[in-house]
């Protein structure tokens, strides 16, 4: 096999998901390029290196400066044609799946998408997708080379091997219809914090919350927790929270180690976005809603109430660690939140 894992950037950094792909293609075994696309980008070769990149292969010029497609669609195609490449991956963004589509047009290459896994089998590569609104995964494969995928955003995490990728430039030649669009605006959203995709803790927000106003509740454990804020589609269908932050099967898929559900009912669309969580903490005041069922701490009360005690606890346990270094931390202080503990198979509890 030789494989070519588009390595997306942005602000001087490979993202997660394209690292975690490169990770994955890396373990299976062959030649593994990473491709690096843009303008001003050849130290980023050096982090491939660390993720399991044997190889980088760096395409510098002022006409990947902007993250448009068809540039990119113009390299990977001369890339697969002069080096050989038979398997080209993405981690799914806007940008990969509009590359990956465009590069499926332009060599008539059959695409595989919304992948949440790769195997060989049989000296064939198979690859793993969920189908019927995740319910069941099917195989899938390709009839003919290069083979084309892109995986779920958050499907595998990095892991750093610490090796070094042998750098090779290559020389882009442009077709004159893909240069002929400009980006003529990028707008940054103004966020604090880390991202849902790259955060350890995510504090997410359901219907249960009563209203956008009340999404400052979630925001404020998130803050206290260092982590980041979500939402689930009914909420930002409703307008209440922004699209970015949707988590589930027509969102994003995350994998933090702590996820902390607040009046979510855990329907399974919800689930296959955030069921890679370690710990997943849910809060609900009815005892029956489905999230109980996959969570390893319930929390059965209002949101209302359980919600800001619970930031105030953080908050505190913080303050007197900060204060107490040398000393026991202070008492486990659940009582008053009526926790109803359900554990996963298997599962660690949250202390
Ligand atoms: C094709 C398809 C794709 C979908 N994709 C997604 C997706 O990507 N992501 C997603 O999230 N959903 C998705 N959905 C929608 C999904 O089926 C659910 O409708 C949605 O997840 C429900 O969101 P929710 O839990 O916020 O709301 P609800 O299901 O209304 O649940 C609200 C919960 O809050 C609890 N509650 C109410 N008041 C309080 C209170 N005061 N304190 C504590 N708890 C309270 C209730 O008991 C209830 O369990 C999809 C659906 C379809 C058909």
């Amino acid at each position: 096999m030789n494989v070519a894992v588009f390595l997306e950037h942005h602000e001087g950094e490979l993202q997660k998901g394209s690292l975690g792909v490169l990770g994955k293609a890396a373990s299976l075994g062959g030649d593994v390029v990473g491709v690096v696309l843009g303008s001003g980008v050849k130290d980023l070769s050096a982090q491939a290196g660390k993720y399991g990149a044997g190889k980088v292969i760096v395409a510098d010029a002022p006409e990947l400066e902007a993250p448009l497609p068809q540039p990119r669609v113009d390299v990977l195609a001369q890339l697969v044609g002069e080096h050989g490449i038979d398997t080209v991956l993405f981690a799914a963004s806007v940008l990969a799946s509009d590359v990956a589509a465009g590069l499926a047009a332009r060599l008539d290459a059959g695409l595989n998408w919304d992948l949440v896994d790769i195997s060989e089998q049989d000296g064939a590569l198979v690859g793993k997708r969920p189908a019927l609104e995740d319910t069941v995964y099917v195989d899938v494969g390709w009839t003919s080379e290069p083979r084309l995928a892109l995986f779920r955003p958050g499907t595998f995490d990095p892991v750093e091997s610490g090796g070094e990728a042998q750098v090779e430039e290559l020389a882009p030649a442009f077709e004159d219809f893909s240069t002929a669009a400009t980006m003529i605006e990028q707008a940054h959203e103004e966020s604090e914090g880390p991202s849902i995709e790259d955060a350890d803790v995510i504090v997410a927000g359901g219907r249960g919350l009563g209203g956008p106003e009340n999404f400052s509740l979630v925001e404020a454990l998130a803050k206290a927790l260092g982590g980041a804020v979500a939402a689930t589609r009914a909420v930002v269908d409703a307008g209440w929270y922004p699209y970015a932050t949707q988590v589930g099967q027509t969102g994003k898929t995350v994998s933090p180690k702590l996820y902390v559900a607040c009046g979510i009912s855990g329907a399974i669309q919800h689930k296959v976005g955030m069921q890679g969580s370690g710990t997943v903490v849910a809060i609900n005041k009815d005892p029956n809603a489905p999230i109980f069922e996959f969570c390893d701490l319930g929390v059965v009360g209002d949101v209302h109430e359980v919600v800001p005690k619970l930031t105030e606890l953080v908050q505190q346990r913080k303050a007197a660690s900060g204060l107490r270094t040398t000393r026991r931390p202070p008492a486990r202080p659940s009582s008053s939140l009526s926790p109803q503990t359900r554990r996963k198979s298997g599962s660690k509890s949250v202390s």
